[in-house]
């Protein structure tokens, strides 16, 4: 399996060549050269496996340059019942992705049973084995510098923590995530981790981690890396679950379903959208957005125009607040038949600031085909879904699992059954919770107390030369 680049204009790659990088050298993202496709017979074989099983099954298809037994063996240590088991007390763990039924035709897919408690932890886990496999191989290390305001960053470095040949920059802003947040990423004591608070906000770290990245000989001296949501591996990993949640929801391969995903940069459903080009009888796919809702206005539109931070909303989903969907354009170079040439012609409009629209051509003609529907749930959607589901069902859902479940109820077509995928559990977000429900979320056994752990970090202003000056003491150049 080869890789191409959105942008057409970069040679294809293997997996293994792409897993550490980040954009092709035209700017573009990498996506397989063809959809691998999934016969009747391998959906029916399919059906039965364990999701280690299946999650070989499905990567094999897009991994080939990694020996069988190895790639097998990575798979296995990553999806085990002990790595996804710290979620809510009735999960059954043994699943990885349990699928919890609201009532028939209705159902949750549990993603966030993983050690940070948000569905990243299903790609990031497998992320770093990977990483520590061709590290390896090629008797090399990589620094990962990243700014997180929650979920990634501490995704990224359970994923990472202990791992030979790895290190972790992650800068967070001082004082500005909640202490529970602020505790499952200061605790951890593993000397390959570095949490550097920083003294400003989040776009001030932000900052900071693009002027080192844009120092091209710092970034080689140093090895310095990002494992930001465009990466291919990430969004390969996330197909998986959608055939797990298929087989879960159905009973025979001949039904079809609908999927709602809460949605920010467009990893998560553009998992989807794969899952379905390689055969899953997926009917539709649901996009659910918050306030920032320039998605939402592409498929109800025809025009994709990216937000600018400054008229990006702070909400109470807070991990679904982008100003531009950063793998949004995978969808399109297939939405456009893969021509790299209109590509660069639309996103030459984008990287400067300026807005695309599809209405009026073929492409507004084809976009149904692809079968996406699209909504938005906004901060009273939210608290009222969150105190329905609770009331109906007695389920707690978070405020981001609740946008989906707003939106994928309203729009699905009543024939098929709804799959709406959890992103994070509601212990991450007690505010809201409160504000719904008027009770604290209940807290998975393994977290009480978390607060309460030692925890190790260093602080710095907003100044690169420093954040340079730190790297460089703590990697052997
Ligand atoms: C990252 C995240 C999302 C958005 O997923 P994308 O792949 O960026 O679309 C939604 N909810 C939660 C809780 C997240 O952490």
């Amino acid at each position: 399996m080869k890789y191409i680049s959105t942008r057409g204009n970069a040679p294809a790659k293997n997996f293994t060549e792409i897993l550490l990088g980040g954009l092709a050298p035209d700017g573009g993202l990498y996506l397989p050269e063809q959809y691998p496709q999934v016969t009747r017979a391998e959906l029916d074989a399919w059906r039965k496996l364990s999701y280690a099983d299946l999650a070989f099954a499905v990567l094999s298809k897009f991994i080939t340059d990694i020996p069988a037994n190895d790639l097998r063996a990575i798979i296995n240590k990553t999806y085990t019942a002990a790595v996804y088991s710290n979620g809510r007390a009735d999960s059954d763990f043994k699943q990885i992705t349990p699928l919890r039924t609201l009532e028939p035709g209705v159902h949750i897919l549990e993603l966030s049973n993983g050690p940070t408690l948000a569905f990243k932890d299903m790609a990031m886990q497998l992320l770093g084995n990977l990483f520590e496999y061709a590290l390896a191989k090629k008797h090399d290390e990589l620094n990962i510098l990243g700014a997180t305001s929650g979920d990634t960053g501490s995704a990224a470095e359970y994923a990472m923590r202990g791992k030979h040949g790895i290190r972790v920059f992650m800068l967070s802003p001082h004082g500005k995530m909640s202490s529970f947040q602020r505790a499952q990423m200061y605790s951890l004591q593993d000397p390959n981790i570095y949490n550097i608070a920083i003294n400003g906000m989040f776009d001030d770290a932000q900052d900071m981690v693009k002027a080192v990245s844009n120092d091209h000989a710092f970034k080689a001296k140093y090895k310095i890396g990002t494992v930001n949501s465009i990466n291919w591996a990430r969004v390969s990993a996330q197909i998986v679950y959608y055939f797990k949640g298929y087989f879960a929801a159905t009973k025979s391969n001949d039904e079809q379903v609908a999927f709602s995903v809460p949605s920010g940069n467009f990893g998560n459903i553009c998992a989807g959208h794969i899952a379905r080009m390689m055969g899953l009888p997926i009917g539709q796919l649901i996009l659910a957005t918050n306030e920032n809702d320039v998605l939402d206005e592409f498929f109800r539109t025809g025009v994709y125009r990216p937000r600018g931070t400054d008229h990006t909303y702070e909400t109470s989903s807070p991990s679904m607040d982008i100003s531009k969907a950063s793998n949004f354009e995978r969808f399109v170079f297939d939405l456009v038949g893969r021509d790299g040439a209109k590509l660069r012609e639309f996103w030459s409009k984008v990287d400067t600031g300026g807005a695309f629209d599809i209405k009026g051509t073929a492409y507004w003609e084809a976009l149904p085909k692809f079968d996406f529907a699209s909504g938005k749930s906004t901060h009273q959607d939210r608290l009222m879904t969150i105190r329905e589901l609770w009331e109906e069902y007695g389920v707690m859902v978070d405020p981001h699992t609740a946008d989906g479940l707003k939106v994928g109820l309203e729009q699905r077509r009543p024939s098929l059954p709804l799959i709406c995928l959890e992103t994070a559990l509601p212990a991450k977000f007690e505010e809201t919770i409160v504000e719904a429900l008027g009770r604290q979320p209940e807290r998975p056994a393994a977290l009480e107390g978390i607060e309460k752990l030692p925890q190790r970090f260093d602080k710095l202003p907003p100044d690169v030369a420093q954040l340079k000056a730190f790297i460089a003491a703590r990697v052997p150049s």
